[in-house]
């Protein structure tokens, strides 16, 4: 691979999943099969604009494979949205549903946007117009969306409500993510930092490593980073920094966590408000006990790697090491968590939350956390037991767990 082939996120998932198919003794069939989507929709999205022009955006919605039951997973609005992306990420969120051991196969959708830029009422007529782009090829047993980077519970209550009209009636479980009063789940705002702090209990659990000590550093503010600062913070350990799109805030006996969150809530950012700041990539490198990236994409490479002075790196975000990095940091002894692992709470209580649409039983935030507690550690389980036994990477061993119940499916439904 060269280095540009390095950073391609498709390519080096479909790596891995060869790897993974090999290793648990399945043929060439089965890798063509389960490498690529078993369907891509690329869609154009026609959106008045508030000064009267029309804009028109592109989507997508990938579903990697349905084998195991409906695709399920998030739908971003991002300008840097590509068709390989949404492909990678569709594949991760099925090797999450595999790990989790959810009734799903992955799916993934996005659209070239800048929310940000965009007003209130333009990001209404986007989100209903992705929905009725995409409605042929969705629905609560077909293929279930949920919030994803820029996505929030209004946007999943925009396209549960498009949804509903079309089909003439409400569709609740069309869409996780959504706000309460409209068959949201509890704790499905704060799953995926939950399922974050579970997999840290761990991996200091072994690294013999107490809470108390820890130093956390957490790269990213946004829904993952700033709950898991939160959590970290109240459960005692230090949170020695944290940072966002414009830089990164340090101090080595801890940040105030509680302040820094009512900044980001009062102005929206967080580092520009401090004179002292230090950037994003002088942050990976802090000595800490575990360095948490919760932003975006390749973020740890061959560059970089070699100079990361954590002893846990658990990936918050999907797809923030390379697999270089991967090596490096592996032949180091560092402990990672990998992303379809560490990140898998946001979609194990979407899974919750589409349970509970079906049965339109309601449970309590108690229920939910306990349960998300129960499935991540097996996952976490499971995935260092064939770490272990099968002497392979903790990235391989969680597309092997991953991977393993899709193929069964595929075997037993007699496609390959
Ligand atoms: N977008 C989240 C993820 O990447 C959650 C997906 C879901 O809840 O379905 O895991």
């Amino acid at each position: 691979m060269n280095k540009h082939e390095a950073n391609d996120v498709l390519l080096s998932t479909q790596i891995v999943i060869e790897q993974a198919l090999m290793r648990l003794g399945y043929d060439q069939t089965m890798i063509e099969l389960l490498k690529e989507p078993m369907r891509l929709l690329t869609v154009r999205i026609p959106v008045r604009m508030d000064d009267g022009s029309t804009k028109v955006f592109t989507g997508y919605r990938s579903q990697h494979n349905d084998a195991v039951g409906p695709t399920k997973g998030g739908v971003r609005f991002h300008p840097a949205v590509t068709e390989n992306e949404v492909k990678a990420l569709s594949i991760w969120m099925s090797l999450k549903c595999g790990i989790a051991d959810l009734p799903y196969g992955g799916g993934k959708g996005g659209v070239i946007c800048d929310p940000r830029t965009m007003s209130f009422l333009e990001l209404e007529r986007l989100s209903r117009g992705y929905v009725r782009a995409v409605s042929q090829i969705v629905g609560p047993n077909k293929d279930i969306p949920a919030p994803d980077v820029m996505t929030n519970s209004q946007i999943m209550a925009w396209m549960m409500d498009e949804y509903s009209r079309i089909r003439e009636f409400d569709s609740p479980g069309f869409i996780t993510g959504k706000p309460l009063v409209l068959g949201g789940s509890k704790g499905r705002e704060t799953a995926t930092a939950r399922g974050v702090v579970i997999m840290i209990h761990e991996a200091l659990r072994l690294k013999g490593i107490a809470l108390e000590n820890a130093r956390i550093v957490i790269q990213g503010f946004g829904n993952a980073g700033s709950y898991l600062a939160k959590f970290m913070h109240e459960s005692g350990a230090r949170v020695i920094a944290i940072s966002d799109v414009n830089g990164a805030l340090y101090n080595k006996d801890g940040l105030d966590i509680e302040y820094l969150l009512d900044r980001r809530d009062s102005f929206g950012n967080v580092t520009n408000l401090f004179p002292k700041t230090i950037t994003n990539a002088e942050l990976l490198e802090l000595e800490c006990d575990v360095l948490v990236p919760a932003a975006i994409e390749n973020q740890i490479t061959e560059q970089n790697a070699p100079n990361l002075r954590a002893a846990v790196v658990v990936e918050a975000a999907n797809g923030p090491t390379t697999l270089e990095a991967t090596r490096i940091l592996t032949d180091r002894g560092v402990l990672l968590i990998p992303d379809v692992l560490a990140s898998s709470g946001g979609v194990i209580v979407s899974y919750f939350e589409w349970v509970q649409n079906n049965q339109g039983y309601y449970w309590d935030e108690q229920e939910v956390d306990d349960k998300l507690q129960i499935m991540m550690k097996r996952g976490f389980e499971h995935v260092y037991d064939i770490h272990r036994t099968r002497k392979v990477d903790m990235r391989l061993a969680a597309y092997m767990a991953g991977v393993r119940k899709m193929a069964e499916a595929v075997r037993f439904r007699g496609w390959v």
